[in-house]
């Protein structure tokens, strides 16, 4: 028990009632006393001494950002990339908001800068626990036109960019992964069914769903898991890229059984919980966080 002693102490230096609603609304449904953020926080996940690598930090509404919070609020050591200088001064500024974060540069379509990126993370924690891959891409005229228009550039890119990518950082991060590990990508509905302007879009997503199959078959030896999180719609960056994402919204609301859009926030609890060892018997698998939306037939 001496772990819920340090975490205890931890807690009781640290933690104020603000600051746990701050750290992801996780207290329990029960009146606050004093005592109820350390009772709530033991009682959740802890990763403390976990290290993960987020990559795919664009601004404050990125998904990897919602998951970054989730898992840093849990203890976890985390390293969050961005994909250029573009993106660099916001991604840097949100990262310094999470006490010990360290920001990295990566391209993942360039295996050059993987394998930099892979060689820092080696050289500064050792090793890794968790890989959270929130990246994707396609060119925007592929998404605007119909899809039988889809370039071949733009189907090598959206592939490259969205699928090959996974593999890319998954091979990276396995030998680092020497206490078996936990590799989540995003996904979307549009994989199994027609969204219109999602395009190829969809179909890279299909392939990252089975990627995440064979990457599960291979890497399982190694107690290393994947999944893929399958996310309602939420207006992000990458999202803006497709037309029509307003009706996309309404429509998801009105018909998930939940009547309502998804939080990004809610994305990151399933990822901290596919990261934790709370899912330890869970690997290949595609966990819908929809709010319901893909139950319905009509
Ligand atoms: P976002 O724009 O915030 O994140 C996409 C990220 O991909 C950005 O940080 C961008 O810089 C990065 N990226 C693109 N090309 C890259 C490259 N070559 N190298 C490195 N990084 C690159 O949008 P988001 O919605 O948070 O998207 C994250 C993931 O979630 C994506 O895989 C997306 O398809 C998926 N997703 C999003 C939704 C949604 O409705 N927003 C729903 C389901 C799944």
């Amino acid at each position: 028990m001496q772990w819920v002693e340090a975490r205890m102490q931890r807690l009781r230096g640290e933690f104020t009632e603000d600051r746990a609603v701050d750290a992801g609304g996780w207290l329990l449904p029960c009146k606050l006393s004093p005592v109820t953020p350390f009772l709530a926080e033991l009682l959740m996940i802890d990763m403390q001494g976990r290290v993960a690598v987020v990559f795919g930090m664009a601004n404050k509404r990125s998904i990897a950002w919602a998951i970054a919070q989730k898992l840093k609020a849990a203890g976890a050591t985390l390293a969050i990339t961005y994909q250029n200088e573009r993106l660099a001064q916001e991604a840097k500024d949100l990262v310094e908001a999470l006490p010990g974060a360290q920001a990295f540069q990566c391209d993942v379509s360039n295996d050059i800068e993987i394998n930099q990126l892979f060689e820092h993370l080696k050289n500064r924690y050792g090793k890794l626990d968790t890989l959270v891959h929130s990246v994707a891409y396609a060119p925007a005229d592929d998404m605007k036109n119909d899809f039988i228009f889809t370039t071949r550039e733009g189907f090598r890119i959206a592939h490259d960019v969205s699928v090959y990518s996974l593999i890319a950082v998954a091979r990276a991060a396995s030998p680092l992964m020497t206490e078996g590990g936990s590799i989540i990508t995003l996904t979307y509905y549009g994989a199994e069914k027609v969204v219109p302007r999602y395009n190829v879009m969809g179909v890279a997503k299909a392939a990252l769903e089975a990627s995440v199959r064979y990457l599960a078959a291979d890497l399982g030896p190694q107690k290393i898991r994947v999944n893929a999180i399958s996310a309602g719609p939420i207006k992000t960056l990458a999202a803006r890229g497709i037309s029509g994402l307003g009706d996309m919204l309404k429509a998801h609301a009105e018909r998930a059984p939940l009547k309502r859009n998804v939080d990004p926030a809610e994305v990151g609890d399933v990822a901290l919980y596919l990261a934790s060892d709370l899912s330890t018997a869970i690997t290949g698998e595609t966990i819908y966080v929809d709010c319901g939306y893909n139950i319905m037939g009509f």
